[in-house]
């Protein structure tokens, strides 16, 4: 029998260089290309680390096994590394090219549904049935290679700074989150169920009761909720909590890490990050996630429209509606036809349409009738660019704030250039909101958010005046963490229990756990958690956490790789004593 040739990694394909010219290697990986050119058969040979060039030629001893050799056939090739004589700039190993005179064929393939270096063209749905072989794409490659670099990266940095990574349990009780539970039903205790964590928020805030002071992971989190680019059901957090401390150490903490994290990818992170209070980052953007690449805000021009003889205005502020205004660099750039556009869009986001005026050739001008004279008026007190369209928007303030905020991301678009990062802290979130569907309030982040102790005096005459200690980081208009400081005297958590509608029997049924540990010692403790997924999608440039997930699921919630969820036997439904309704 032939002896068995034993593998060993020597050097990456991705990773030869001029260097290694003159030496025999072996190299390992997958056939990119090959090709045949003047009697010669060249083959792209790819690995993690990138591609490199092997030459089969006249010397080659066994060339019938080229018969055997496609796209993504996994080979080994030894031979001797040559500098190129026409080399190939682009190709980081492009100076030289190896001169087989070994290949062995290591595993078939069949013909691939697609080629990895390829994938413009190719449907998501195939790519995630196929997710291993889009996973040997380069840039996917790179992703995930960051994506353990920032991993470490922060391990190291939280341990430096004294945090202890404890995990967490995955089958556990509900977290309110404010999305839908994952459930595992118990075989042992038949119509009982363990939920999967939304987050390890209660479990972190016992593990300060339990005295560790400083805990941190990188954990998974499940939220049973619809889908978007920078959703999935189950994500990763880097979550964190500390006693004895406020939100600006914490702050300073997280600074520096994101800090560290961006380097990563060469950019120079300024510190501190801006701050902005809610109620200032809706007036200004009409988002609680403004994207500060923008460079206009939203103002408040309800006093001048009243000046404007416009029926259509005077009728919506005599209904206590405001107008909201946009003032947008150069009106030239918007024809016509683009502006009929924008107010089909403020339409479409759920408004009544967008007023617009502009100094056009033969004078200022608006799509209502205000007068020519007005409007030159307005411009002139509010120092706005004769060059500027000004975009208006009438209706009840919140509504026509949201609406200006929408707007203002649509048309900003040109702005958002990736390579440009602008942090924010938004803090003093309201403790409560209104929930118009139960009709009752609900937290804005969970029911475990500190009020300010300045605001509990309005707790029972006007909740939803309350600010609470919390405050969400945002990069180039996405939340990527948020966080709070925590209750950690008891009768003020079963007030706002109760505050949320829950009744003392489901309090004590959900909560009297966790109540219980407030009763002995609980240290003051605050916490954050951030995106993994979406700080590694913003660090690589992707659009969609799907990129930057090895197994993702797709937008309606599939595992197409392994096809779940998928039916089970009978038995196994038996044995947990379910029964499916259809
Ligand atoms: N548990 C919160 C979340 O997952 C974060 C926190 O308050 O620390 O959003």
């Amino acid at each position: 029998m032939a002896e068995r040739e034993l593998l060993k990694r020597e050097i990456f394909c991705g990773e030869v260089r001029e260097e290694h010219s003159g030496k025999t290697i072996t190299v390992y990986g997958w056939v990119n290309n090959m090709r045949e050119l003047g009697g010669l058969t060249f083959i792209d040979l790819r690995d993690r680390e990138g591609l490199l060039q092997i030459v089969i030629n006249e010397t080659f001893p066994a060339p019938a096994i080229l018969k055997a050799i496609g796209k993504e056939t996994v080979l080994s090739v030894s031979g001797r590394v040559v500098l190129r004589a026409k080399p190939n700039p682009e190709l980081p190993s492009g100076q030289v090219e190896l001169i087989a005179s070994d290949i062995k064929i290591l595993a078939a393939s069949e013909v691939p549904p697609f080629v990895p270096e390829n994938r413009a063209g190719v449907s998501e749905e195939l790519r995630f049935k196929y997710r291993y072989i889009d996973l040997r794409n380069q840039t996917m490659q790179q992703n995930f290679k960051l994506r353990a670099k920032v991993n470490l990266l922060t391990r190291n940095f939280l341990d430096c700074e004294g945090f202890l990574d404890i995990e967490t349990p995955i089958l556990t009780n509900a977290t309110p989150e404010g999305a839908r539970d994952y459930l595992v039903p118990s075989r042992i205790y038949k119509g009982k169920m363990f939920a999967l964590p939304q987050s390890p928020q209660q479990f972190k805030q016992l593990l300060m009761v339990a005295g560790f002071e400083r805990y941190f992971q990188i954990t998974r989190c499940f939220r049973d909720e619809d889908l978007r680019a920078d959703r999935q059901p189950e994500f990763t957090q880097i979550d964190i909590e500390m006693s004895f401390a406020e939100h600006d150490e914490l702050f300073a903490i997280i600074e520096r890490l994101v800090r560290e994290i961006f380097a990563l990818r060469g950019h120079n992170v300024a510190l501190p990050f801006q701050r902005l209070p809610y109620r200032e980052a809706m007036e200004k953007y009409g988002s609680d996630k403004p994207d500060l690449r923008i460079p206009y805000q939203i103002q408040d021009f309800s006093a001048e429209a009243g000046t404007w003889n416009s029926d259509l205005l005077n009728g919506a502020l005599a209904n206590r509606a405001k107008v909201k205004g946009l003032v947008i660099p150069d009106a030239s750039a918007y024809s016509r036809k683009q502006l009929d556009e924008i107010n089909e869009t403020g339409k479409k986001l759920g408004g009544k349409g967008v007023i617009w005026m502009k100094k056009g050739d033969d004078g200022f001008k608006a799509s209502l009738k205000i007068p020519a004279a007005a409007i030159a008026a307005f411009y002139q007190e509010r120092k706005i660019d004769p060059g500027s369209l000004v975009l208006l928007i009438a209706d009840d303030e919140s509504q026509a704030l949201t609406l200006a905020g929408r707007l203002r991301e649509h048309l900003g678009r040109k702005f958002q250039d990736k390579n440009r990062l602008e942090f924010l802290w938004v803090t003093d979130f309201p403790l409560f909101f209104y929930n118009e569907e139960e009709k009752r309030l609900d937290s804005n982040h969970h029911p475990f958010t500190a009020p300010n102790p300045d605001d509990i005096p309005l707790m029972d005459s006007q909740p939803l005046a309350v600010k609470a200690i919390a405050y969400d980081l945002v990069l180039n208009g996405v939340e990527i963490g948020g966080g709070s400081k925590r209750i950690h005297d008891i009768a003020l958590q079963r007030k706002v229990f109760r505050m949320l509608n829950l009744e003392d029997r489901e309090i004590e049924e959900k909560f009297g756990f966790f109540l219980n540990a407030l009763k002995f010692g609980a240290p003051p403790h605050l916490g954050i958690a951030l995106g993994f997924d979406r700080l590694l999608m913003l660090l690589t440039g992707e659009d969609s956490i799907r990129e930057i997930i090895a197994f993702p699921k797709t937008t309606s919630s599939l595992c197409l790789l392994t096809g779940s969820p998928s039916s089970v036997s009978q038995r196994q439904l038996d044995d947990l004593g379910i029964a499916i309704k259809n």
